[in-house]
């Protein structure tokens, strides 16, 4: 490696979010490649048995294994951790394994976390199933008001969990006012910035302490790869995380961390492209539709806090039909452009219907609870020219009835 101007922070602190995205993190090899190498390779070979032995001690610097690091990868772990503004950050095999680690890392049977109960399926399986599954005792609540978080905690409590803008209702949790009485109780706030991405919120601004990304979305954003992330201090990473990832093994393959290598050199054009795409969509919607859920639409009850903590709204809304299901399936099935598909973050748009793809793990009861209407739909709004998605959505919502 002979340039690393990119990793050199005394060189990085001077850049701009939109530098960081495009050169943060890089290190070049011998030949002076200007886009980043790949490094398909698990092993890495020692001139002497003195420098495995050194290696392995610690003392000196290199790599040992692909499941502990890899030099793509590392590149990308810089990048992140740069445009977070984190001491340091881990990648992972996708969004899941992130958080999996960021709450297995630190909590033990007899510890308590609260989450947010507005949240991804799998994550509200991992506070629901998973950690109950080992002592670890959880409560769910409306993480839109943030004295619902001191209430449910206890003497054991360890970490709030949670998202925002959540999946798929839009709830907006106030980062500022929840990361301060987490601080003041010496609890660790972990949050899931999936959905916003550093480009439009680092919640370590308003002081969270540790914050997880499915990378698979916005990060990579053309829907190639999975990827996941978790940024921290580089006490936390280092001490508590590491010992974790490393010993099982949800490593990042060094393939997709190029892939979101290059996804991240377009993150700031594509996030704020999709945020105005999606609002000019919301708006064509607002008045069509029952109900919407859009943070980013002046007349949302949590407009003037989303907008006070995220740089613009993002690519991602709801909205409600009232024929439930048979309404929903109706619209979706009458898209000629959008794709019925349940990931997000993708240059295309795409649009699901939560209750029964991406939550329809979690029991009927809790999806009422977490405000998943059968007649919800969740939209992704992607880089085509927003004039034709409105089109397909007016066409389709004809043919629903609407
Ligand atoms: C997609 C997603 C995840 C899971 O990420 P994967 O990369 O699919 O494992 C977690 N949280 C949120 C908010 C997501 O949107």
């Amino acid at each position: 490696m002979k340039r690393k101007t990119g990793q050199d922070r005394s060189i990085t602190a001077n850049w701009r979010p939109a530098t960081l995205a495009v050169r943060g993190g890089t290190a070049r090899s011998e030949y002076g490649e200007t886009s980043e190498a790949l490094f398909l390779t698990s092993g890495y070979a020692y001139d002497c048995a003195g420098d495995a032995a050194a290696r392995f001690a610690g003392e000196q610097a290199g790599m040992t294994y692909s499941r502990l690091q890899n030099p793509t990868v590392e590149m990308l772990e810089h990048r992140i951790a740069l445009l977070e503004g984190a001491d340091a950050c881990r990648t992972m095999a996708s969004g899941m394994a992130a958080m999996t680690a960021a709450l297995l890392c630190q909590l033990q049977a007899g510890d308590h976390l609260v989450g947010g109960r507005a949240a991804f399926g799998s994550c509200r399986w991992l506070t629901d199933t998973l950690l109950p599954k080992f002592g670890i005792e959880t409560t769910v609540v409306d993480a839109r008001d943030p004295q619902a978080f001191v209430d449910a905690s206890r003497p054991n409590t360890k970490v709030w969990f949670f998202e925002t803008p959540a999946n798929p209702t839009m709830d907006v949790v106030d980062l500022r006012a929840v990361c301060a009485l987490a601080r003041e109780r010496g609890i660790v706030t972990v949050v899931d910035n999936a959905f916003a991405t550093p480009a439009l919120q680092r919640p370590m601004d308003y002081g969270a302490d540790v914050v997880a990304y499915s990378a698979t979305k916005m990060m990579d954003g053309q829907g190639r790869v999975l990827a996941g992330a978790v940024c921290g201090t580089e006490a936390f990473v280092n001490d508590v995380l590491l010992p974790f990832t490393r010993n099982t093994g949800p490593t990042l393959s060094a393939f997709n961390a190029w892939v979101v290598l290059k996804g991240l050199e377009t993150l700031d054009l594509r996030i704020r492209r999709q945020s105005e795409n999606a609002l000019e969509v919301g708006r064509f919607l607002e008045g069509r539709v029952p109900r919407i859920n859009f943070p980013g639409l002046p007349s949302h009850p949590q407009h003037a806090l989303a907008m006070s903590q995220m740089a613009m709204a993002g690519p991602i809304f709801s909205f409600e039909v009232d024929g439930g299901r048979t309404q929903a399936h109706a619209l979706l099935d009458a898209l000629e452009l959008v794709d019925i598909s349940n990931n997000i973050g993708d240059s295309r748009s795409l649009m699901t219907h939560p209750s029964s793809t991406t939550h329809s793990g979690v029991a009927e009861e809790k999806r009422i609870e977490m405000g998943i209407d059968e007649g919800m739909i969740r939209i992704n709004v992607g880089l085509e020219d927003p004039a034709d998605v409105i089109a397909d959505l007016d066409h389709a919502l004809g043919v629903a009835g609407l």
